[in-house]
């Protein structure tokens, strides 16, 4: 039996992107001042980005046209294809129909991409020549590096210790394609010998790498910073990727009953989720969304709902959102992208407004999700997506159980051609599943700021 795959002609493409704001029956809190604790204007993030993009960050538009030029850029691997995991069905014996959005056949092997086009196409526009930033297991600082080779930007990478040395064909990656990369923490910035003076082998964060990219846009005036997750306007930027998989499902005739995604700071999920999750705020289907994250960094499932900084320096706007306390390191998991200790505050919010459902997994059974379904769809899963494919696998399984013939629909983040390392670890029995300690999370959430 061979798959079925749903090709979107490129004429159907998706020409903008979906904002969820617009539909929400409460809007998002507001991003606080570090300083004044008050909301924080447009003008207050100048220093780090272009105003097109804090304009979208604001925004309450429904759609935002994607620009031509970003569009010629997505045309290079989009539409990505919808495939209805026919073999994996049969391997699961399940009634369920289980389809996957497949984001791996872009230049950097995920969705990152998707955003790091069009804020590279902003801030060129705006005459930026540089730009800062940080990446984890690596496939942000390709994504971003590709995007600065194409719209002439010069990019610069912290790149997560523990993952600079797990992945070094990433940071081969991000020289290919014309970046420079260096170790986080490093020396070269206040908040990386703040920390490196405290702990000499630290293996790094998110938040640390964070502050190290928001230190260089903020003292130098020709560089801009950009994130790859988190913030409202990547989370919008990866819609294209639901929008798609809207149109997909009209060509397969037929809908999905639950959608899945693995969560790090949230824009896949974001991506993949918010255009059903949409549909359904205006009056159509319903649909169930699940988020998955590793048990080594349960944002979602054990994290505070409170104002918190991006970073560990505390440089970064407070924002409301699922924290584990920015001074909160995670212990060091292989799926270095889901290594965040805040969630996307927008996705926070639709959390508490209950529209869609966490869920915590452990590596090694996300591992084993991954080998099976590599071995059914021949497709070598990125070690965050194995958390998607565990939660699609486990749904699958109720369906059986229960004898019910839902359609279930996952986004396959991306592929783990570069994460061979790991999988070797885990056939050779080296992979642990990692907890956090307790006592470090409630510290952590002790120092949470006061508001
Ligand atoms: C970065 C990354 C993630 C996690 O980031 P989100 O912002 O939560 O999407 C997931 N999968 C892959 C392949 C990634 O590169």
């Amino acid at each position: 039996m061979s798959n079925k795959k749903f090709i979107l002609p490129e004429e159907k493409m998706t020409k903008s992107w979906y904002n969820i704001i617009a539909d929400l029956p409460i809007p998002p809190p507001p991003p606080l001042h570090p300083g004044t604790k008050q909301p924080i204007g447009p003008s207050d993030l100048e220093p780090l980005f272009p105003m097109e993009l804090i304009l979208q960050e604001v925004s309450t538009e429904r759609y935002i046209d994607i620009p031509e030029p970003v569009q010629d850029i997505y045309r290079i691997w989009r539409p990505s294809p919808l495939i209805r995991a026919t073999r994996l069905e049969k391997a699961l014996d399940t009634p369920a129909k289980i389809y996957y959005k497949y984001e791996g056949v872009s230049p950097a092997g995920s969705h990152k991409p998707n955003t790091a086009i069009p804020q590279a196409f902003y801030n060129a526009q705006e005459g930026i020549k540089k730009l800062a930033t940080e990446t984890g297991a690596g496939q942000w600082g390709s994504s971003l590096a590709f995007a600065g080779s194409v719209f002439g930007i010069e990019v610069f990478v912290f790149m997560v210790n523990v993952s600079f040395n797990q992945k070094p064909y990433r940071k081969a990656m991000i020289e290919t394609f014309g970046a420079k990369v260096v170790a986080s923490p490093s020396n070269l910035t206040n908040a990386g010998r703040a920390i490196l003076a405290k702990h000499p082998d630290s293996p790094g964060s998110l938040g640390i790498a964070i502050s190290e990219a928001v230190e260089i846009a903020a003292k130098n005036p020709d560089t801009k910073y950009a994130l790859g997750s988190v913030l409202n306007h990547v989370l919008m930027h990866q819609t294209v990727i639901g929008n798609e998989a809207l149109l997909q499902f009209e060509m397969a005739d037929d809908y999905p009953d639950i959608v899945i995604a693995c969560a790090g700071g949230g824009s896949n999920f974001a991506g993949f989720a918010f255009p059903f999750i949409g549909e359904m705020l205006r009056g159509g289907k319903k649909v169930k969304a699940i988020a998955l994250e590793p048990t080594a960094c349960p944002t979602l499932t054990k994290g505070m709902y409170a104002y918190d900084f991006g970073d560990t320096a505390m440089l970064t706007p407070l924002v409301k959102m699922h924290t584990l306390g920015s001074s909160f390191i995670p212990p060091s998991i292989h799926a270095g992208g889901l290594r965040y200790h805040g969630m996307a505050p927008l996705v926070s919010h639709l959390k508490e407004l209950d529209l869609f459902e966490a869920k915590a997994v452990n590596q090694t059974e996300c591992f084993e999700a991954g080998v099976l379904f590599a071995r059914a769809e021949g497709i070598i899963p990125a070690p965050e997506s194995t958390h998607a494919i565990l939660g699609a696998i486990n749904e699958a399984l109720r369906c059986k159980l229960e004898g019910k013939s839902e359609t279930i629909a996952f986004n396959l983040s991306g592929h783990g051609h570069l994460d061979m390392q790991t999988y070797s670890s885990y056939f050779a029995g080296s992979l642990e599943d990692t907890v956090y300690t307790e006592s470090d999370l409630q510290e952590s959430l002790a120092d949470l700021p006061k508001i």
